[in-house]
């Protein structure tokens, strides 16, 4: 069942679907925010009148282009790529690149869309927007890596600029892609331009902490969800999907806060280690070997393996879909209640469906949404941004101190804002509610622009 939506959000979204055909993903993003955003046009009339919210579904630039590169066979390839530029109300548009092979312009712009509302939350002075190609890194050596993030930016680099666009990784864009990417920048620009990329290597203008920051910020959200319920991870089970950057941080996370994790997964499989996933096993497989997480159940005795497994019928107290959007589906929503699941957060961008998320919600399950919980690791590319412009270089612990700040004043905004509109303890409508009007607002001041 979908729910309703408020009669004069209707025909937004009805323009939505036909101004952006076929652009499923996109189209899920807007519906899951404008159902949360009938009490605001009551409260604040202006903002309709102002069309601030058929504004915001509009990307403010939409960049396509064609990316050609040859492999180490001299054979030549073909992909695609792009650069929205959603919104730029509150500072340069940010965000990541992600190269998958499952990437068109309605993952970028679901992405991008989502990504204005985070990074408004933040409280950081950032924009949204977000990119990505079709680009399939699997298998490809360094070499081809390079060519091809150099042939990229080759077009790209027009369009960035640290008051302008700043990306940064997401699926498929770590370290090493950004060292190429930012390499080519500053070849063609001249311009040691620090503050136009983030996610760097700490020896060329990266931030101590931001390569842990959306994992460790996921679980401080979720510490400060389980807080209000009187509650800790403390001696909790949980489950992580994905083993990427955002999986593996959110478990080392969990785990200095006292909890089990029994399972992590990717894109092949699930493993499931009753004694506590080990950490540094992930880390030399997925980190240093790049390889494939079923190498861990021949490592480890205590481990199974489950090749095309479910990782949402592993029992849990918590859950962390830390891989991709849509991976939690209302299938897994209902195997996660019946194990007596008690609280999910997203770490990825839109893991969980509509079905799944109105199911925790009957079930009483405490829900954080990604914009909310995996907005840490965008805020920690805005200290990023800061360190750079002041030529500056913080400790880990300065860092993540200020990381930690940022997610408990996240989660409080969110949970106030959710009681002020009639939603107490409902993140999505907190989260969608107090992003929308830090952005609306920013509009409404600068004009019909
Ligand atoms: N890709 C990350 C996200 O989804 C980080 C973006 C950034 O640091 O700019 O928020």
């Amino acid at each position: 069942m979908v729910a309703g939506l408020d009669e004069k959000l209707e025909p937004i979204y009805q323009e939505v679907l036909h101004r952006n055909p076929g652009e499923t993903e996109f189209h899920q993003a807007v519906r899951e925010v404008l159902e949360t955003l009938g009490p605001v046009l009551v409260k604040y009339p202006e903002l309709a009148d102002r069309k601030i919210i058929q504004l915001v579904c509009e990307p403010e630039r939409q960049i396509i282009f064609r990316v050609p590169w040859q492999d180490d066979k001299g054979q030549t390839h073909i992909n695609r790529a792009f650069r929205v530029e959603f919104n730029s109300a509150l500072g340069p548009y940010k965000g990541g690149m992600r190269f998958h092979p499952s990437v068109y312009l309605g993952i970028i712009k679901f992405l991008g869309f989502e990504q204005i509302f985070k990074n408004a939350l933040t409280g950081m002075p950032i924009g949204g927007g977000k990119g990505g190609s079709d680009f399939d890194p699997k298998g490809r050596s360094d070499g081809e890596i390079m060519r091809f993030c150099q042939s990229l930016m080759t077009e790209l680099y027009r369009h960035l600029g640290e008051y302008t666009d700043v990306p940064a990784g997401d699926i498929g864009v770590g370290q090493r892609e950004i060292g190429f990417l930012f390499g080519q920048y500053k070849r063609i620009t001249n311009r040691y331009e620090s503050g136009v990329f983030t996610g760097k290597g700490l020896d060329w203008g990266g931030s101590r902490a931001r390569k842990e920051a959306t994992g460790f910020g996921t679980v401080f959200f979720t510490h400060e969800m389980l807080k209000v319920r009187s509650d800790s991870l403390d001696g909790k089970t949980c489950v992580v999907s994905g083993s990427g950057n955002v999986a593996i941080y959110a478990m080392e996370k969990a785990m200095e806060l006292g909890a089990k994790v029994v399972a992590c997964s990717d894109s092949n499989g699930v493993i499931v280690d009753e004694e506590g996933i080990d950490l540094d096993l992930i880390k030399q497989i997925k980190e240093v070997e790049r390889r494939r997480i079923s190498v861990y159940a021949q490592e480890k005795k205590s481990a199974r393996y489950l090749e095309d497994g479910n990782i949402w019928e592993v029992p849990c107290h918590v859950a962390l879909p830390c891989a991709t959007q849509n991976e939690l589906n209302g299938h897994d929503a209902k195997a996660l209640v019946k194990n007596g699941c008690i609280l999910v957060a997203e770490g990825a961008n839109m893991p969980c469906t509509p079905e799944a998320v109105r199911i925790f919600s009957d079930a009483g399950i405490a829900f954080g949404p990604g914009k909310a919980a995996n907005a840490g690791g965008v805020a920690t590319s805005a200290l990023e941004m800061q360190q750079n412009a002041s030529r500056d270089s913080w400790t880990f612990e300065h860092t993540e101190d200020r990381l930690r700040e940022i997610m408990v004043d996240i989660h409080r905004n969110c949970y106030e804002t959710a009681e002020e509109f009639g939603a107490p303890g409902n993140y999505v409508t907190g989260a969608n509610i107090t992003g929308f009007l830090k952005v609306g607002r920013a509009m409404m001041a600068m004009g019909v622009v």
